[in-house]
């Protein structure tokens, strides 16, 4: 084989040895494609393979390399064909455990065999036990040595072996210390001072090749200082882009919005309810940024059902009031639709025009569109991404709205505002989230924003009462269901599955309807999910919404925005694999009227540490900032449950919530660089930002 020699970091992985097209395919899946790229790909986790450790002194849960003698081997026929080996060293016996092997396998392990593994320890019947465990024969003569480092663990793709990633690593490893032109460290030595970080390539280094004495549980965690180091450069550059991002875009001029209030009167007198101080507040917050000629930059942050449509309402209505156009943008068909009914339903009556813009609107609906967008200066669009795609041209966008932000990508977000551009003006925009994340966090993660909070929820709200219960016990549910159907409230059923396939959620979907069908004859149900034509989903939201069904089994399609006030009943199948995050939204679809409400999240056991506490905790609260705080604090290491949920940004090596109390320091070092140190800025952002973010091209 050539060995092939690479000079630099930001050579391609093609140059490193082992590494041919097929294996560059994958990398770049991953984002990996240069040396460079190989070095910020940190590991997941670890293995400690430098030290054997007597089986009489390990723990369950734990993972151990042991050494032991092979004392029985046998073939167990019970419910899952398994083979059993029986190992001891001098303090204990334990149990090898596989389901798959091999005949030849089998006839290694002879009694008085010499074997090392690695594995995690179970508790057995009667022993512990490893399942499945990596392990060698070892010659007592001739033992080979134990490893020097700890083993590092990398996230993988499909068809990537953990064995070429270590490989590929250790190039790059060997690569970056003989270099001559070092990687640059670019976070200045003030800096390193103050806030007492190691330089970056003894970090880099020691995160991938870790010393047997590092401790195990910070590195576990993420919280190791080298660990730390790494993710704070990442989150410093991730500040110093938004940052930028605003400077630009305030930049820029907008067109200031007059608002003479005359729709805003009208639009009180159709609506059935007051607003509440929280919503006048922000309402007041937005206007004032909305007659200014430079750009609103405005996150609007409010929990669930905390009314944040009607406020968009009225922020639309001081653009379209002063003749400029407003979009509506937001992240699902269904809520699109949603929107639409009621914003078209409020409009209507005050004589302004809404339209309606998604993927699934047809090539004449949308030549109609672009008349209306070319001449009327008073209408509305809603829709999905849709709505700025290149055939579609807004004449005089003076607002765009972006509801359930944390659904999109910083990216997204964005790239759209690249899209909003006309010559030097842009339009104002109100962006909108259910997140409830802490104000540091969102200082950081929202760093080209101002922040309106809806703190309190509009009047008569009820808590909504929430009980955990075992799937077994489906009977119960069902005559809960009844129960409430015959005291004319509405029920949601929502079917969960693990994968993000969206056939399988459908299927399963689609059998619950079936099976609750058989068993509530006298109740009408309806049916959604994301493979159905639009036509027919907005049928069956209609049909709910009118409470002409009672019942809706649904996948996690209604997760977000969903607003039918009557439903008070939510069924959540499997709630264990969701995230709190998403849980809380869901849950949220309920307690959006006065009436009383109840969730019931049903589980499959054996339930998980982890996921018990998260039922837990939405059994204890209904506050989103409490159970935002909650996730922050329950998230398992190397958990990778959450940001796409939540919108925070997908970052490589820092986790928003893990870090977030990196970001205090993160903004006061921003400040010293753009003090001190603007030289430094551009090349942080090219090393962590890079091409992503086209936005500060602009
Ligand atoms: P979210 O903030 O989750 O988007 P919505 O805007 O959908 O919440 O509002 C949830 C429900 O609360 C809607 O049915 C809405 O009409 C109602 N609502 C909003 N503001 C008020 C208010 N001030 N008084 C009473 N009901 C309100
Ligand atoms: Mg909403």
């Amino acid at each position: 084989m050539v060995t092939k020699v690479s000079s630099s970091l930001t050579a391609s992985v093609l140059n490193l040895s082992g590494v041919g097209p097929k294996v560059e395919e994958k990398l770049n899946r991953i984002g990996i494609y240069t040396v460079q790229d190989l070095l910020f790909h940190l590991p997941l986790r670890y293995q400690d393979k430098t030290r054997i450790s007597l089986i009489g002194t390990l723990q369950p849960g734990q993972e151990a390399l042991i050494e032991g003698t092979v004392e029985t081997t046998q073939i167990k026929y019970g419910r899952r064909r398994s083979l059993l080996c029986m190992l001891s060293d001098e303090s204990d016996t334990l149990m090898l455990r596989f389901f798959h092997f091999s005949r030849t396998q089998q006839q290694r392990l002879n009694k008085g065999n010499l074997l090392r593994c690695y594995g995690q320890i179970r508790r057995g019947a009667k022993t512990l036990e490893m399942i499945h465990p990596e392990y060698r024969h070892i010659d007592p003569d001739n033992s080979p040595a134990i490893d020097k480092q700890l083993t590092a663990i990398y996230p993988l793709t499909d068809g990537l072996q953990q064995r070429t990633m270590q490989k590929l690593s250790s190039q790059a490893l060997d690569i970056l210390s003989n270099l001559e032109d070092k990687l640059v460290e670019l976070l200045p030595d003030e800096i390193l001072a103050t806030f007492d970080l190691p330089d970056l390539i003894s970090a880099l280094s020691y995160v991938h090749r870790p010393p047997p004495e590092a401790k195990l549980q910070l590195l576990r965690d993420g919280k190791h200082p080298t660990q730390q180091r790494l993710a704070f450069e990442e989150l410093l550059s991730q500040h110093l882009s938004l940052q930028r991002v605003r400077q630009k875009t305030l930049a820029l001029r907008a067109t200031p919005l007059v608002d003479q209030g005359q729709l805003r009167e009208k639009f009180i007198k159709i609506l059935n309810f007051k607003l509440t101080q929280s919503q006048e507040k922000v309402l007041r917050e937005i206007a004032q940024d909305l007659e200014k000629n430079t750009p609103m930059l405005r996150l609007l942050q409010g929990d669930v059902g905390s009314g944040k449509t009607v406020v968009s309402a009225f922020a639309a209505l001081h653009a379209l009031e002063s003749s400029n156009q407003v979009a509506l943008m937001v992240p699902t068909e269904l809520l699109a639709e949603q929107h639409f009914q009621t914003f078209s339903q409020w409009f209507e009556k005050i004589d302004i025009e809404v339209l309606l813009i998604t993927g699934k609107s047809t090539k004449s609906e949308r030549d109609t569109y672009r008349k209306v967008l070319g001449n009327k200066q008073r209408v509305i669009a809603i829709g999905t991404h849709a709505l700025f795609q290149k055939d579609i041209t807004f004449s005089n966008l003076g607002l765009i709205i972006i509801d359930e932000q944390h659904r999109f990508g910083v990216h997204q977000r964005l790239s759209l505002l690249d899209k909003g551009i006309v010559k030097d003006s842009i339009p104002h925009q109100l962006i909108m989230t259910a997140t409830p994340i802490p104000r540091t966090l969102a200082m950081t993660v929202y760093a080209d924003l101002d922040l309106s909070i809806i703190g309190s929820p509009p009047p008569n709200r009820q808590t909504i009462n929430t009980v955990v219960l075992s799937n077994d016990r489906r009977d119960e549910i069902i005559a809960r269901i009844k129960a409430a159907c015959h005291c004319d409230r509405q029920v949601y059923w929502v079917c969960t599955l693990i994968e993000e396939s969206e056939v399988l959620q459908c299927q399963t979907a689609t059998e619950t309807f079936q099976q609750l069908t058989e068993k509530l004859h006298d109740i009408n149900i309806g049916l959604i999910h994301g493979r159905m034509k639009n036509r027919e989903k907005e049928a069956i939201m209609a049909s709910f919404k009118d409470n002409k069904t009672q019942l809706l089994v649904a996948t996690t399609v209604i997760e977000v925005g969903v607003d039918v006030p009557n439903a008070s009943l939510m069924i959540i199948e499997n709630s264990e694999r969701l995230g709190l995050f998403q849980l809380h939204q869901l849950r949220g679809r309920v307690g959006r009227g006065n009436i009383k409400s109840d969730c019931v999240l049903m589980y499959q056991a054996p339930l998980g540490e982890l996921a018990r506490s998260r039922l837990e905790t939405m059994r204890e609260t209904n506050d989103g900032f409490e159970i935002a705080e909650k996730d922050l604090a329950l998230r398992g290491p190397g958990e990778l449950t959450g940001t796409r949920q939540t919108g925070l940004p997908d970052l490589r090596i820092a986790d928003i919530l893990r870090d977030a109390n990196l970001l205090a320091d993160v903004q006061r070092a921003a400040k010293l660089l753009q003090q001190k140190y603007p030289q430094h800025i551009d090349p942080l952002l090219k090393r962590w930002i890079g091409k992503e973010l086209e936005y500060s091209n602009v």
